[in-house]
């Protein structure tokens, strides 16, 4: 893991993967206040170049300053690392994952002074989900551990200790053999997967739920705009019940990393089973809106933007 070639952007200079190293008392490593974005790079026809880097750059500044951890660099001066980290290490189809954290100057909850550093580290991302994976889709459970309430967490910061709960939901499910998990908030509304939003149609309304408990997703937002504006489907932000994701017509999850994939089962349900939804180990069908939003999304990632993608070259920002 340590050994191996490539370079980290660490408060505006380069360190080698090799001397990438931080205090044992780093603050953030004892009580995970500190706060991330998870980025993607692609190869599209003019080279490598940085999805929604913008909105992923102010969403990291929003989690820190809702946190209340000043930051000394801006928009313009993370998006040029991020830009520079793809470039330095060669790199095209790609994860980015910026992270602030605070210092080893003092420990406790009230520990004064600590210094914050913000560091960038970039990895090929391979063939992440292969199309045939991201045809079958998810096999779920929905959570016994409650998500984050506004009350107790920042539910819109992307913070480093949020990651426990998320932890604990999705290893319970993986351990008994589900792929993904789905969080209720603590009033038992649906809120979001593991690491991930949910959607689901029912008679061509797309349902998503509000921001309250879930992330502020940014694929949540490519979704929405790319289901409204290039298939005109009508996109509702609501408050959503379990059952109404085992009565859908279809379903799915959203992420950075995972971009689009079909929820199938939840809770041995097989969504869309009434809708005529093959089952949930064949391959979704090309008709459905997952596979239509789906292919949307992997053109306008990639920069294959024909004239109906034409108004979302602004999503894309080159290496
Ligand atoms: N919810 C949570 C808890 C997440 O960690 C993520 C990944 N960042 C998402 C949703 C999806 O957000 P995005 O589309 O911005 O990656």
């Amino acid at each position: 893991l340590y050994d191996r070639d490539g370079w980290l952007w660490h408060d505006g200079e380069w360190l080698t993967w090799r001397d990438a190293r931080t205090h044992m008392l780093t603050h953030t490593l004892h009580y995970g206040m500190g706060c991330f974005e998870g980025v993607r790079a692609y190869d599209g026809p003019r080279g490598a170049h940085l999805f929604r880097v913008v909105e992923h750059t102010r969403r990291l500044l929003d989690s820190a300053h809702a946190l209340d951890i000043p930051l000394s660099f801006d928009d313009e001066a993370l998006i040029q690392a991020q830009r520079q980290c793809l470039v330095r290490n060669g790199l095209t189809n790609a994860y980015l994952k910026p992270t602030v954290y605070l210092g080893a100057e003092g420990l406790g909850l009230r520990a004064k002074g600590l210094s914050v550093h913000v560091m960038i580290a970039a990895w090929d991302l391979g063939d992440y989900i292969s199309p045939e994976a991201a045809s079958i889709g998810l096999r779920a459970l929905t959570s016994s551990w409650a998500r984050h309430h506004v009350n107790i967490s920042l539910c819109r910061s992307k913070t480093n200790g949020h990651y426990v709960n998320s932890m604990l939901a999705l290893n319970t499910a993986v351990k008994a053999g589900f792929d993904e998990t789905i969080m209720l908030d603590p009033e038992g509304y649906v809120a979001e997967a593991s690491a991930a939003n949910i959607f689901l149609l029912r008679d061509g309304v797309l349902h998503t739920p509000e921001v309250t408990s879930c992330l502020q997703g940014i694929t949540r937002d490519s979704v929405i705009h790319l289901a409204r504006e290039v298939l005109g489907i009508e996109v509702r932000e609501r408050r959503i019940t379990r059952d109404e994701l085992y009565i859908a017509d279809e379903a799915f999850v959203t992420g950075t990393a995972a971009e689009l994939l079909p929820l199938r089962e939840l809770d041995g349900r097989h969504i869309g089973a009434r809708a005529g939804a093959p089952p949930p180990d064949k391959p979704i069908a090309e008709a459905s809106l997952t596979a239509r939003l789906q292919r949307l999304y992997h053109r306008v990632t990639r920069g294959e933007l024909g004239d109906d993608l034409q108004g979302f070259a602004g999503w894309l920002t080159g290496a």
